[in-house]
């Protein structure tokens, strides 16, 4: 028989969104139960110990300007941030051909910045048309939403390189090819994270900062208040819902409430049972947001030599596999941690690989970036998100072309007693932590105020 569990709300994943949703609910004087799959709290976070005990993130990890939700856990928490290692210059790799640059600006021809630049402010100048609460409310929606992302490159954007430049972005930023999403899901995503710069920069934009001692202690820190609240080993198999409240049934438990939050992912959402079945609009809509592909790398060396080469340990290229680098050192500097995402196209044709064909193609992309001397890491730290059965890929979902316009409004819209949450949900800073943060307080204020 399964334990039986009464509150009156139930929430189902750990994330930063549900351990959010609960601390409200719970600050409010409500009773409350979490219900984890995983036997650990943080879901699309996660600190990994390396041999020496220095902690590197296999999951989200950075913060930055404007996240202010995450800036006010860190201060609540007591928790310290750092800034990401930015001192020398950056490699830019077309083909084979490697430049070292200074900024946010790279030394390439003034041509191509001169198209990039003028791509850029214009898609900056459509995102801020969309509407963060309604997208399918856009002036221009359906144009927008019946193109592609990788359509509206190829119509706006003049140079090979700037096009491979974007294309780049679409994979750093959304985990995915352009050609997967609809412009309107680009334009609304930028808007919500404020502008490409916000998005791609690293000193003044989202990969600024980073934890001491790894992202996943917010998560830990907020499981910690809620005490046994928070049920570990528990998936959700299936939620039934009524006038009169939940009953939610999970591997060894069975929890009732009046109300439900479900704090996952819309695709792993739709893998539990409801009963009596959801409607189909939003069924629809979540048989319709995939998941973006990532396999995040941390190649560890004894010592981070690329600093002594005058280099920031930030690298992009045009070729991959490892497209993007960053210097994941921890903030004594030793030992050296290179970070390298496999993303997009990439992560799905290396999901393939065997993990010593995968390792010696991403150590490769690293000697191309820095030289030989990283051909040699000690140790070598990879996480596949789509292999992650309670995840199944990363950062978050993306739109493809007519789901915003025409399934847009199911995403957030209780039904009955069930709310959502979830970064996918949020309306500022989609698909990153702080939207998750943003997602668990607005479905806590949903319950508290209905
Ligand atoms: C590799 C990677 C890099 C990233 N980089 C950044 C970054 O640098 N900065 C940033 O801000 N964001 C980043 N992100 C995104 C960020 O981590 C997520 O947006 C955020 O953590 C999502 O939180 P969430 O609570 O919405 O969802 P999740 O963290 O996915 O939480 C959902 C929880 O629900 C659980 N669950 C799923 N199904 C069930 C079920 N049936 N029953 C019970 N429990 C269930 C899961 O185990 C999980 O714990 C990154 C993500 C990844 C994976």
């Amino acid at each position: 028989m399964p334990e039986r569990i009464e509150v009156d709300t139930v929430i189902v994943g750990a994330g930063l969104a549900g351990l959010t949703a609960a601390r409200d609910l719970v600050a409010a004087g409500r009773d409350v139960v979490v219900l984890e799959a995983r036997d650990r709290v943080g879901g699309r976070t996660l600190n990994h110990a390396l041999s020496d005990g220095t902690v590197v993130e296999v999951g989200g990890q950075w913060i930055g300007p404007t996240q202010l939700r995450m800036a006010k856990l860190v201060a609540d928490l007591g928790l310290e941030t750092f800034a990401t290692y930015g001192e020398g210059e950056h490699v830019l790799r077309f083909g084979t051909s490697l430049a070292r640059y200074r900024g946010a600006i790279p030394r390439i021809s003034p041509v191509v910045l001169a198209d990039m630049g003028q791509a850029q402010a214009r898609f900056d100048r459509l995102a801020q048309r969309v509407p963060l609460e309604a997208p399918w409310a856009a002036d221009r929606a359906e144009a927008w939403d019946s193109q592609t992302f990788a359509t509206w490159i190829r119509r706006n954007v003049r140079t090979a390189k700037g096009r491979a430049l974007f294309d780049l972005f679409a994979e750093g930023v959304f985990a995915a090819e352009p050609g997967d999403f609809s412009l309107l899901h680009a334009l609304f995503y930028t808007h919500s994270g404020g502008g490409i710069d916000m998005l791609a920069g690293t000193r003044g934009g989202a990969q600024q900062d980073r934890f001491v001692g790894g992202s996943q202690l917010v998560a830990l820190g907020l499981a910690e208040q809620l005490g046994d609240r928070v049920r570990l080993g528990a998936p959700v198999r299936r939620i039934d819902h009524r006038d009169a409240g939940v009953t939610v049934l999970a591997d060894g438990i069975l929890a009732t409430g009046r109300d439900v939050v479900v704090a996952v992912p819309p695709t792993l959402a739709a893998r539990m049972l409801y009963e009596p079945a959801l409607p189909g609009y939003r069924d629809q809509l979540t048989q319709r947001v995939p998941a973006g592909s990532v396999i995040k790398c941390n190649v560890v060396y004894d010592a981070p030599f690329w600093r002594d080469d005058g280099l920031t340990g930030q690298a992009t290229g045009d070729r991959g596999p490892v497209k993007v680098t960053f210097d994941n050192s921890p903030p004594s500097g030793t030992p050296g941690v290179l970070l390298g995402f496999l993303e997009g196209e990439h992560a799905r044709r290396l999901n393939r690989f065997a993990p010593a064909e995968r390792r010696e193609a991403v150590i490769g992309s690293l000697v191309d970036y820095f030289g030989p001397q990283a051909r040699s890491p000690i140790e070598y730290v990879e996480l596949d998100w789509s292999e992650e059965e309670w995840t199944r890929g990363c950062y978050g979902a993306h739109f493809p072309t007519g789901v915003w316009t025409q399934y847009g409004p199911a995403l957030r819209a209780s039904i009955g007693h069930i709310h959502w949450a979830g970064a996918e949900t949020a309306t500022v800073w989609n698909g990153y932590m702080d939207g998750a943060v943003q997602s668990g307080e607005r479905a806590a204020a949903e319950i508290l105020n209905p």
